[in-house]
């Protein structure tokens, strides 16, 4: 017999979306205006806010993007990524007067707890105030990679014109002289578009000309220097891949030339329904909280799916598989099973007898979370042959399977109906709005495991 821990295998237990990808069920959201399962290829998602995981402090985003998405007071270690700390130490300074006596000053450096990295073994200046800028390695390129910034926009700028211009001129043949009738709606639009092509003209005026060399592909390689032929390698100074990956504009060679890293930014992002535009998780604004103003994922209203116990499958034998089911919603509901015969399945591959009988799940209360004792199934009718065991809002239920594979994992397919009551909030008092009630169903793929030797 196999017991699993329930909790290590939602990945085993996949729902079907609405646009035919299947998921867990931890990974789906559900709109409640829909009705239907989104997962993350179906929603669109939209950046709320950056913000660095680090100071926690908030960016607009075209802040954000002229700081390339990174903090400005926050550094990463160049050598183990982890996030660096101000260090504060007293050095002995000579005295200005006197040059026999000294004083001691306190300094600040930057140090990672982690690997012992310091901004002292690069050589960097230390720095008198805690607070204030670090010194920053100056990228040999910069003025070429601004220049070809400046290049692409204005290009991508004359291609808009250029657009813009075709349409302009293709809508200009139905023109016709504004009468005195013509009301000020289309004299006011054809004033835009005036003021519209003139500004074109004076971006096109602006525009500064680039010179952007191109390079010539050379069969001459610089032969290597001499010192890699008669200097013994230290690996310890050596950069390694990763480090140097994490620095291309530099790409270092040696640890010395490794600087610490402005830390990258986060965001905060929310989904939205594509088909109702819907939002279906929108996170609190403020970076340090990590709670949620919408969150309509499937966990909290679709009766969850899991495996309680696999018995020892062996091939073209019926086993008695239990499956537990839980009700997450605050109401007790129905559910009905519908086998998925594995010719008509993408992925079963073995038979799946499910109850015929229409099955309650009572509703999940909070306050009785942990009262888990076995419960009398007599007030839901249940029968020991299908329900193997009630626990609050939780049914062991008892399916027949038949492998019908001898090398593969065993899976399982079947239709999972159930009753969702729609409460929404009624928008006045006096108005008493019922629940809508509504039969949704899912396809459900169970993987078994294998079968056992
Ligand atoms: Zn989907
Ligand atoms: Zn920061
Ligand atoms: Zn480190
Ligand atoms: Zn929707």
């Amino acid at each position: 017999m196999k017991k699993m821990a329930d909790l290590q295998q939602y990945e085993k237990v996949q729902i079907l979306c609405s646009c035919g990808i299947r998921s867990p069920i931890t990974k789906l959201y559900f709109c409640k205006h829909c009705m239907k399962l989104r997962c993350k290829r179906c929603v669109s998602h939209e950046v709320d806010s950056h913000f660095c995981p680090n100071c926690l402090e908030n960016m607009p985003s075209a802040e954000a993007k002229l700081k390339k998405n990174r903090c400005a007071n926050c550094f990463d270690c160049p050598s183990c990524s982890h996030t660096l700390s101000t260090r504060a130490t007293s050095v002995a300074q000579p005295d200005v007067e006197d040059q026999k006596k000294s004083t001691t000053r306190k300094v600040y450096y930057l140090a990672c707890g982690f690997c012992r990295w310091s901004s002292r073994d690069i050589g960097m200046k230390d720095k008198q105030a805690a607070s204030g800028q670090w010194d920053e390695k100056e990228n040999a390129n910069t003025t070429r990679i601004s220049d070809l910034l400046e290049y692409y926009r204005q290009l991508s700028i004359r291609e808009k014109q250029e657009r813009e211009r075709k349409r302009f001129t293709r809508r200009r043949t139905y023109f016709s002289m504004p009468d005195k009738s013509a009301s000020s709606r289309t004299s006011r639009r054809s004033s835009a578009l005036m003021s519209a092509l003139a500004s074109l003209k004076t971006i096109e005026n602006n525009e500064k000309e680039i010179a952007v060399e191109e390079v010539e592909a050379s069969e001459e390689v610089e032969p290597l220097p001499a010192k890699f032929y008669t200097q013994a390698v230290v690996l310890e100074k050596v950069a390694a891949i990763e480090q140097r990956h994490m620095q291309p504009e530099f790409s270092c060679s040696n640890i010395n030339e490794l600087f610490p890293r402005h830390k990258h930014l986060l965001i905060k992002r929310s989904q939205r329904c594509r088909e109702c535009e819907h939002n279906l998780s929108k996170p609190e604004f403020n970076p340090s909280s990590i709670k949620f103003k919408l969150q309509l994922i499937a966990l909290h209203y679709l009766p969850d799916v899991r495996i309680f116990l696999v018995p020892n499958l062996q091939f073209e034998r019926e086993s008695h598989v239990t499956l537990l089911f839980v009700n997450p919603m605050e109401y007790t509901t129905n559910i009905k099973l519908e086998a998925i015969e594995p010719e008509n399945s993408p992925l079963a591959n073995s038979k799946i007898v499910v109850p015929e009988e229409e099955l309650i799940l009572a509703a999940k209360d909070d306050t009785a979370e942990f009262d888990d004792q076995p419960q009398d199934g007599t007030q839901f009718e249940d029968k020991p042959e299908i329900v193997q065991f009630r626990r609050a809002h939780k049914l062991g239920i008892l399916v027949k399977v038949t492998p019908l594979t001898s090398t593969n994992d065993v899976i399982v397919s079947f239709i999972l109906r159930y009753v969702f009551k729609n409460i929404s909030t009624p928008l006045r008092n006096t108005e008493e709005k019922l629940p809508e009630i509504s039969w949704l169903q899912n396809e459900v793929t169970i993987n078994l495991g294998t079968l056992s030797q």
